[in-house]
């Protein structure tokens, strides 16, 4: 089980520790329910690990709800998703549902409502109800269809069910109040009429009930203690009160005698709604339906593109889940909407790579050096170690031949002032093996540099007489006989401004796309990252964090992502 030593103290803490100290709850039973319309983004991580994480460090259980009330857009593929991502973030559920699993138990408390007389259904059509709604500052008017008998709604509701009638023709609402000064309880819809093919139930059922109706009942179906959600549903929770008190499914077990005799455990609760603001970070878009968009416009390579926020976006960019759990242990929790800054995720996720990613060797712009003084057909193994703060990652053999590959940014001609690494006549360290001095700079016709022939001091070598002899640089190099090339994909952020969904500049996010987002080049590893299985990651040396590719990585033909360079280059663009 994955969770960050918890710490921090905040306002849902206090209250389950509250609950359980007044014995109100001996256990804590929460769930995670999202919609399958979609793929889970980073957002989602945050009420993920809240839900899953209180429920575990208080001894208690959460279930993941798959919420598919709402048929059309919602796939079996992203069910799927959801349930792989879930497990990968680290999290374990008690049980798995769908709303779709209480359809029945939906209906017959709806029965129930119309025959307490606190339920009606309405012919108006949905733009007549808008109009009867009233505003903030209006009262609504009652529907003509209001004062049906009993017997009517009955009638007309089952009549509703078996299918006679058409999309949006009959609606059946809760009968509240017109004149609440809270809009949400103005005789809000329980039901619609919907022909449309659900996911989980099929052609079963013409008609579906509301996101309130069924998200309260759910959790009292499934005795969830404390209903953790976002602000925006801070005004539905008169609602969710009023439907849990209304059909009261703990009183009422003939109503769930479905789910008893489909062998679902059912112990009906009254959940308690709890909500917390969202997770909003710069630079980042977190609305599945702007997601989706940026997969079915083309923008980027579908939903596990390394530079989508989606849970497997990030996966595949080489993300840990213990990097993202401490983003969300870090931001806390509370009611204040805030946006986080983009680099504190990236921080986390250093963090956590610094801690357990192997060190490699790679170049990325290659630059050929040539150490004369060493025969041509030299070749020899040097012990690197794997960690430089860690020795439990122990050491590894690095092939070392007289040609190496350099990074072509460690050579200047016409060095800037301070430059620290290579130039003409200049002396550097290569990493592991000794000082080398720049004697020729060989070029080719259009001028450009396309070799360095360096001498190779041999008393600055492993167990020479001058290894501690100073230079001001020490840069890293791949042996060009044995390094394998590879292809690596130089991530940065998918978008170039901080609030890239704020359209007051009169652009779109789309238009906000950072061109730089994707850069691919050819470079050279060592052999040891080469043969790395498909997602491992590694700190290659001075450069950043890479993982192999996931889908496309093989020994003979690597593939790497850049997850997050070593420091902030952001920062400094003002990001
Ligand atoms: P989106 O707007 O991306 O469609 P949603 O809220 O409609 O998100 P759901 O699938 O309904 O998506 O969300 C499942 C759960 O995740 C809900 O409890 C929701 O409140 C929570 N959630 C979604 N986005 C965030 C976020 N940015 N921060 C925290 N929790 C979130
Ligand atoms: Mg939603």
């Amino acid at each position: 089980m994955a969770s960050e030593p918890s710490v921090v103290q905040h306002f849902i803490r206090q209250i389950i520790s509250e609950d359980l100290a007044s014995g109100k709850h001996s256990t804590i039973h929460t769930r995670f329910p999202p919609e399958p319309n979609g793929y889970l983004h980073i957002g989602h991580a945050k009420a993920i690990c809240l839900n899953f994480g209180m429920a575990a460090e208080n001894g208690g259980v959460c279930n993941l709800r798959l919420d598919d009330t709402n048929p059309g857009k919602e796939l079996p593929e992203f069910v799927q998703g959801i349930k792989d991502d879930v497990h990968w973030l680290g999290f374990e559920w008690v049980e798995l549902r769908h709303a779709s699993d209480y359809f029945e138990v939906f209906y017959r408390a709806a029965e129930k409502l119309i025959a307490k007389g606190v339920a009606y259904v309405d012919d108006l059509s949905a733009e007549q109800m808008r109009e009867y709604r009233g505003t903030l500052t209006e009262p609504g008017r009652n529907s003509p269809h209001r004062e049906r008998s009993i017997e009517e709604n009955l009638d007309l509701f089952r009549r509703m069910r078996a299918g006679e009638f058409g999309d949006g023709e009959k609606t059946l609402r809760a009968k509240i109040d017109m004149a609440a000064g809270n809009m949400n309880m103005r005789d809000p819809a329980i039901y619609r009429i919907r022909k449309v093919t659900h996911q989980n139930t099929g052609d079963t059922w013409p008609i579906y009930p509301m996101y309130d109706y069924a998200h309260c009942l759910s959790d009292a179906l499934e005795g969830i203690t404390h209903s953790l959600c976002t602000l925006e549903f801070e005004d539905h929770r008169p609602l969710y009160d009023w439907f849990v008190d209304q059909v009261d499914l703990k009183n009422d077990p003939e109503l769930w005698r479905p789910l008893v005799e489909a062998g679902l455990p059912t112990t009906p609760s009254k959940p308690r709604q709890i909500e917390f603001s969202r997770l909003n970070l710069s630079f980042n878009i977190t609305s599945k339906r702007k997601l989706a968009a940026l997969v079915n416009e083309g923008l980027v390579d579908g939903w596990d593109d390394p530079r989508m926020n989606t849970l497997r976006g990030l996966r595949r960019r080489g993300f840990t889940p213990a990097g993202i759990r401490l983003l969300i242990e870090r931001v806390g929790v509370s009611k204040q909407n805030s946006i986080i800054d983009y680099s504190v995720f990236e921080g986390c996720v250093r963090e956590d790579l610094d801690a357990h990613a192997p060190r490699r060797l790679a170049v990325l712009e290659p630059l050929k050096l040539t150490i004369t003084n060493l025969p041509a057909e030299h070749e020899e193994t040097v012990a690197m170690p794997n960690h430089p703060k860690d020795e439990s990652f122990g050491q590894r053999e690095v092939p070392f031949a007289s040609q190496v590959w350099i990074e072509a940014g460690d050579f200047a001609e016409v060095p800037p002032k301070g430059f620290k690494r290579l130039r003409p006549e200049g002396e550097v360290r290569l990493r592991g093996i000794g000082i080398v001095k720049c004697e020729d700079v060989i070029k080719n016709e259009a001028g450009e540099v396309i070799e360095l022939r360096c001498t190779l001091d041999p008393e600055t070598r492993p167990g020479g007489n001058a290894t501690d002899r100073k230079v001001k640089g020490t840069i890293h190099w791949v042996s060009a006989k044995h390094g394998v090339p590879a292809e690596i994909r130089l991530y940065d952020r998918l978008f170039a401004v901080p609030a890239p969904d704020d359209e007051s500049d009169g652009k779109t996010y789309q238009e906000h796309i950072n061109p730089e987002s994707k850069r691919v080049v050819t470079g050279y590893v060592e052999p040891a990252a080469a043969e790395a299985a498909p997602e491992t990651r590694f700190q290659f040396e001075r450069q950043g964090y890479f993982v192999t590719d996931r889908i496309d990585h093989q020994a003979e033909r690597p593939v790497f992502n850049r997850t997050v360079t070593l420091r902030d280059v952001w920062a400094r663009k003002g990001g």
